[in-house]
C-alpha cells in the first residue's frame, strides 16, 4: 500500500507549452484559444500564447508534443474507506489506478464500506470526523480526496450537524444508505446540514446491495438534497418517468456514475440536455461497488455520453471537471487563472479511428492519458491503465 505523505503545494514556476488543445471545463466556453499554461506555485497564474507569458525564471518546462490539456478529472461519488485500500473488492491502490485515469478530486459519498461501520449517533460523528482529517493528510499521487460524509440516521438532532460542520465535515454520506429513508426526516436533516455548510447528495433508485432499500423519485424530490447521487441508479435505476421527474422537479445537480444503468444515464442527460440546463450533469463512479473498481470509470462515462449521447466530447469533459467544480465549490476542475494546476495530458488512443482526441472520444474510444499533474507538480508519467496516448508531453527543463 502507497504511504506518501500529504503532497507539498511547492512547484515554483512551471510553463507547459505546445499545447495541441486545452479544454477550460467550463461549459459556456470548453475550449480556450491558447497554446501555453503558467503555473506559480501550483495555481494557474497565465494562459495564452507561450510568447506573451512571462516565463522567465521557470523552474519546470513541459513541451506538451501538441496533445491536449484539460482540467484534472473530478470523480463526484467515491466510497474510500481506509488508506488506498478496500474492503468492497478487497483490493489495494484503487486510489492510485485512478490517479491514472485522469482523476485528479475524488468525493466521498460516505465511508460506507468501513467493516463494522458504527450507526449510533457518537460513532458515525466520530467516524465521519476521522475519515475527514485521514484523507485530507493521506494524498496517494497527490490525489485530493474530500471525505468524511457521514450518513445519517433517524436519531440525529441539529446540534450533530453542527457539531461535525464545527469539526470540518462538509459533506454528506448517501442519504438512504442509514436508517433515514423517508422523505420528511430526510429533508428535516438535509436542511440542517445545509444550514452549517455540509452539502448533501442521496442514494437514488433500487437498493445497491442486500441490507440497502429503495429511494424513488418522491423521496428524493422531497428530501431535496445539493445533489441528486446517481440518478441512473447504483446499480439499479428508476423508471425513466420518475428520473424525469425528478429532471423537471428540481434545479439539483444530476450525477450520472458508471455503477449505474448506462440507458438510464444516457436518458438522464437528454432529459437535462433537452430542459437547456447540461450544467447540472456531473459524473462519477460510485466505486468501489460491487462492480469492482473503475479507475478508467470517468473517461468511460465521458465516452460513452459523448458516442452514444451526441455531446461534443469539449461538452463533455465538463460534465466531470467544471460542473462539478461549480457545483461543489471546489478550487480545481477548471483551467482559469488563480485555480488550482491541476491537469490531465490527454491524445487519441495509438491505432484508434478517430483523428483527434475530441474524435477518438465522439467514436466511443477511451483517451489515452500522457501525464496527470496536481498542485503544478507532474504525478505520473504515460498512464499504466489507458490505452496509449498518440502524444505524449515531456519534461524538458527541470
Ligand atoms: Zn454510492
Amino acid at each position: 500500500m502507497a504511504h506518501d505523505a500529504a503532497a507539498p503545494i511547492a512547484s515554483g514556476k512551471v510553463l507547459i507549452r505546445n499545447i495541441g488543445l486545452l479544454l477550460s471545463g467550463d461549459i459556456a466556453r470548453p475550449i480556450l484559444d491558447a497554446d501555453a499554461v503558467l503555473v506559480v506555485d501550483g495555481r494557474i497564474a497565465g494562459i495564452g500564447r507561450v510568447k506573451d507569458l512571462d516565463s522567465e525564471g521557470a523552474r519546470t518546462v513541459i513541451d506538451a508534443h501538441g496533445c491536449a490539456v484539460a482540467p484534472g478529472l473530478i470523480d463526484s461519488h467515491v466510497h474510500p474507506v481506509a488508506g488506498d485500500w478496500t474492503p468492497r473488492q478487497s483490493q489495494l491502490n484503487w486510489i492510485d489506478s485512478t490517479l491514472h485515469g485522469g482523476v485528479t478530486t475524488m468525493i466521498s459519498a460516505g465511508e460506507v464500506h468501513t467493516p463494522g461501520r458504527p450507526r449510533d449517533v457518537v460513532g458515525l460523528k466520530a467516524m465521519a470526523i476521522a475519515a475527514q482529517r485521514m484523507f485530507t493528510a493521506f494524498r496517494p499521487g497527490g490525489m485530493k480526496i474530500h471525505a468524511g460524509a457521514p450518513v445519517i440516521e433517524p436519531d440525529m438532532v441539529e446540534q450533530d450537524f453542527k457539531d461535525l460542520a464545527d469539526a470540518g465535515v462538509k459533506l454528506l454520506g448517501e442519504v438512504g444508505l442509514g436508517g433515514v429513508k423517508d422523505g420528511p426526516t430526510a429533508r428535516r436533516m438535509v436542511g440542517w446540514a445545509r444550514q452549517y455548510g455540509i452539502q448533501s447528495t442521496i442514494h437514488t433508485g433500487g437498493p445497491s446491495i442486500p441490507g440497502s432499500g429503495l429511494i424513488d423519485a418522491a423521496v428524493v424530490l422531497e428530501a431535496d438534497t445539493d445533489v441528486i447521487g446517481h440518478v441512473n441508479g447504483g446499480h439499479t435505476a428508476l423508471p425513466d418517468r420518475e428520473i424525469r421527474c425528478i429532471c423537471e422537479g428540481c434545479r439539483r445537480g444530476l450525477e450520472i456514475v458508471h455503477n449505474g444503468n448506462e440507458r438510464a444515464a444516457l436518458y438522464a442527460m437528454r432529459t437535462a440536455r433537452e430542459l437547456g440546463q447540461l450544467e447540472r450533469v456531473i459524473l462519477g463512479t460510485d466505486g468501489p461497488a460491487g462492480s469492482g473498481v473503475q479507475p478508467l470509470g470517468i473517461l468511460r462515462m465521458i465516452s460513452l455520453l459523448s458516442s452514444l449521447g451526441e455531446v461534443p466530447a469539449e461538452v463533455a469533459f465538463c460534465f466531470g471537471t467544471g460542473n462539478t467544480a461549480r457545483m461543489r465549490s471546489l478550487d480545481s476542475g477548471l483551467i482559469e487563472v488563480g485555480w488550482a494546476a491541476d491537469f490531465a495530458f490527454l491524445d487519441r488512443p495509438q491505432h484508434g479511428a478517430g483523428r483527434t482526441l475530441l474524435e477518438a472520444v465522439e467514436l466511443g474510444d477511451l483517451p489515452g492519458v500522457g501525464m496527470v499533474m496536481i498542485d503544478g507538480i507532474a504525478r505520473t508519467g504515460r498512464s499504466r491503465n489507458t490505452p496509449p496516448a498518440v502524444a505524449v508531453p515531456e519534461v524538458v527543463a527541470i
